[in-house]
């Protein structure tokens, strides 16, 4: 084996994604963590868990965030957990998103929608419900098969040129085309965008949402870095690979989900028909002002999150010397990095909860905290409650709001740990 070819030379001098660059400027190393969805179930508690390194690159040429892809997007995507329905404010959110799309581009009865990682139909429903032909384009058999249950037409593909090219000939092509937070989640991003620009109708328009680099680093939203989570995303970065792609960005709204999230809206670069608002002109100025396409920016971020952690640290240390208890609410899978960066395992807390029984009865990944059925809180009767979707706070803090009744009280670690 030559000395290139072994997978740990490759490994130490790997290339963007997007434009091939040599990755050489750290963004944050968050050391060793197993696969973010991989609960364990309770037979495997024996077995060792494969961890690979969760450390985030800048790229000094695009400016692109990113993660090494240490396994294949079969491997995450096949049977996956995340059920976006057991969110009830995402699945609002998603209502709205539809409602608005339908009056904004006049979509009827004779308009074509269709979703890349369509999850269990949370958000075509809307659209079917209102009358307006949609198709689901899922990786996952399992989730997939949940949306066409509730009546979304879904298809079981990994998206690129190719599918996009596929689905153009079967199906036809959409009036919207729309990925809610799977720009960030597949590896291969020119693959992706690539295939948005087969598929999309001449006068077609793209939406997609994915988290926000620039409130990422200003909040500290380290946890919601994960192998899962390839591509970190600022909008000057967005833009550059979308116009590679010959589509133009023509309006970004900012959004409160997810701790802060772009929604973009693209269209062919040949469709002058939609104008370029003044809301893009805007945010590329905020960021480039802010110092996105300069690498100091992104150098001071490390640091900050081992400030976080310590942070984080020093309350439950403090909290566990007083005698009190401590549980978590959520398995998400920014818990997982969260939990696993700042080693918290049962002796910090004794469990968690979560709504979603896919996980309930096994354990979180790397720290083996077990997951329990929300209903475990009543039992417990906890001093504190560490959200670890922070992100649905407001929401869980009112569905659980009588651990209130003996004086429990919630704690959220991001941006810095503070009691609710
Ligand atoms: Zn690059």
């Amino acid at each position: 084996m030559s000395p290139s070819s072994h997978p740990l030379a490759r490994a130490r001098s790997f290339s963007c994604r997007f434009c091939g660059a040599a990755l050489e400027t750290t963004f944050v190393d968050l050391g060793m963590s197993p696969l973010c969805e991989s609960y364990v179930r309770p037979d495997q508690l024996a077995e060792m868990e494969p961890f690979y390194p969760l450390h985030a690159y800048v790229c000094g040429q695009c400016f692109l965030v990113q993660l090494q892809e240490f396994v294949t997007p079969d491997e995450i995507f096949t049977e996956y957990a995340y059920f976006s329905s057991y969110s009830t404010s995402w699945v609002e959110h998603a209502r709205r998103y539809a409602e608005t799309m339908i009056a904004r581009f006049a979509l009827g009865t004779d308009s074509k929608v269709m979703e890349i990682a369509s999850n269990d139909g949370y958000l075509l429903q809307h659209f079917v419900a209102r009358g307006v032909p949609v198709l689901g384009i899922e990786p996952a058999a399992n989730v997939a098969k949940a949306a066409i249950d509730k009546g979304v037409p879904s298809t079981v593909r990994f998206f690129g040129r190719k599918v996009g090219a596929e689905i153009a000939a079967e199906h036809g092509r959409p009036d919207l085309l729309l990925g809610n937070n799977v720009l960030a989640h597949v590896p291969d991003i020119n693959d992706l965008v690539g295939g948005m620009k087969i598929l999309l109708a001449p006068h077609g328009v793209i939406t997609m949402e994915f988290p926000h680099l620039q409130r990422l680093m200003a909040e500290n939203q380290f946890d919601t870095i994960y192998h899962e989570h390839f591509s970190y995303l600022s909008f000057v970065t967005t833009e550059r690979i979308f116009a590679h792609h010959g589509i133009t960005i023509f309006d970004v709204e900012e959004l409160p989900t997810h701790g802060g999230s772009l929604c973009i809206y693209g269209r062919h670069a040949e469709n002058a028909a939609l104008a370029v608002s003044g809301r893009v002109r805007e945010l590329r100025q905020r960021e480039i002002d802010d110092g996105f396409l300069t690498l100091e920016r992104y150098r001071g971020f490390d640091e900050q999150v081992r400030a976080t952690k310590r942070k984080l640290l020093s309350f439950l240390i403090d909290a566990k010397q007083r005698g009190k208890k401590v549980i978590g609410y959520g398995a998400p899978g920014k818990g997982n990095t969260l939990l696993n960066y700042c080693g918290i395992r049962t002796d910090f807390l004794d469990f968690t909860v979560d709504a979603n029984p896919y996980k309930q009865g096994k354990f979180t990944p790397g720290t083996r905290i077990p997951i329990r059925a929300p209903e475990a809180l009543r039992e417990a009767r906890p001093d504190y409650v560490l959200i670890l979707p922070w992100n649905l706070k407001d929401e869980i803090s009112v569905q659980a709001a009588y651990i209130r009744d003996w004086g429990g009280k919630f704690v959220v670690p991001i941006p810095e740990v503070r009691v609710l």
